[in-house]
C-alpha cells in the first residue's frame, strides 16, 4: 500500500496518553490549535470570523498538504475542511483552494519518495518555494566565460 499524502486529521493527533479518538469531534481545520496548545503549553483559540475575499492555495510539501499564512507560518491542512486560521499571528479563517481533483494531485507525486513529493496549484500566483519556469537564468549559475589564454607570446 502506498504512503498517502498526509492531511491535518492524520497529522494533528492527541498525545499518546489520550485515546486516539479524543479529538474526533474537533473539526479537522481546528485540530492544529489543540496540537499547538499542547506543545506550547498556552491557551490559543481559533478566531471567530472569516477573512472575507481572501484565499490561500494549498500545496503538497514533503508529502503533506500544507498552506502558508501571509506571516510566513504554515500548517498541515486538509481538503476535508478547506480553511485555515493561523496559530502564530491570528490570521483567519481563510478559505483554502485545493485542486478540483485532489486525488489526481496526490497521484502526480505518488511515484516520488515521500520527502520528495511536492506539488503546487497551477493557479497559485505566488507559489511558495516554487521558482517560476519562465524566470531569466540566474547569472550566478551561468558558466564563466572562457579565460584568456594563459600562453603569452615571448619576444626577444
Ligand atoms: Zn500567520
Amino acid at each position: 500500500m502506498p504512503i498517502p499524502v498526509e492531511r491535518a486529521e492524520a497529522f494533528y493527533l492527541p498525545p499518546p496518553d489520550q485515546a486516539p479518538e479524543t479529538w474526533a469531534l474537533v473539526p479537522p481545520a481546528e485540530r492544529v490549535f489543540r496540537w499547538v496548545e499542547l506543545r506550547q503549553q498556552r491557551r490559543i483559540t481559533p478566531p471567530d470570523g472569516y477573512v472575507i475575499g481572501q484565499q490561500i492555495y494549498a500545496r503538497i510539501n514533503h508529502n503533506r498538504w500544507v498552506a502558508d499564512c501571509p506571516c510566513g507560518s504554515a500548517q498541515v491542512v486538509t481538503p476535508a475542511d478547506p480553511r485555515m486560521a493561523c496559530t502564530e499571528c491570528g490570521y483567519g479563517w481563510v478559505q483554502l483552494v485545493f485542486p478540483e481533483n485532489v486525488a489526481a494531485a496526490e497521484a502526480a507525486v505518488a511515484d516520488e519518495l515521500p520527502h520528495l513529493r511536492n506539488w503546487w496549484h497551477p493557479d497559485d500566483p505566488a507559489p511558495w518555494g516554487h521558482p517560476p519556469s519562465d524566470a531569466p537564468a540566474d547569472p550566478a549559475t551561468e558558466p564563466p566565460a572562457e579565460p584568456a589564454s594563459p600562453i603569452q607570446e615571448v619576444t626577444g
